[in-house]
């Protein structure tokens, strides 16, 4: 028997986003300033860490995949990338499909 959830798309709250973004230019423009102490190296890294402040601040809204454990319907973040993985609260192994999660049985 395959027992399966529904795979959503979210994007992050209004709040969550706002904080998320004033993280990036709080912490990312002390970062860049430090990285400017190294000579050279530094200063590149600090250019590129700029940019990324910059992207991360004005670049789209990211999307994020999430779905209910088919086992315990326990909310979990999901990578796409992944195949496989096991669910951090009832250690089902649930596998990855286009749109939904299923729960593999293993005998
Ligand atoms: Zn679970």
């Amino acid at each position: 028997m395959e027992r399966s959830t529904e795979l959503r798309k979210v994007k992050r709250s209004l709040w969550g986003e706002l904080n998320y973004r004033l993280n990036w230019i709080i912490f990312g423009t002390i970062g860049a300033i430090l990285l400017c102490f190294i000579p050279v190296l530094g200063w590149f890294l600090a250019l590129g860490m700029a940019f990324a402040i910059l992207y991360k601040t004005f670049g789209f809204r990211e999307t994020f995949l999430e779905g209910s454990c088919p086992a315990c319907t326990k909310l979990l973040p999901v990578d796409p990338k992944t195949d496989v993985f096991a669910c951090p609260v009832c250690h089902s192994c649930i596998a990855v499909r286009e749109d939904s999660l299923v729960i593999i049985k293993i005998d």
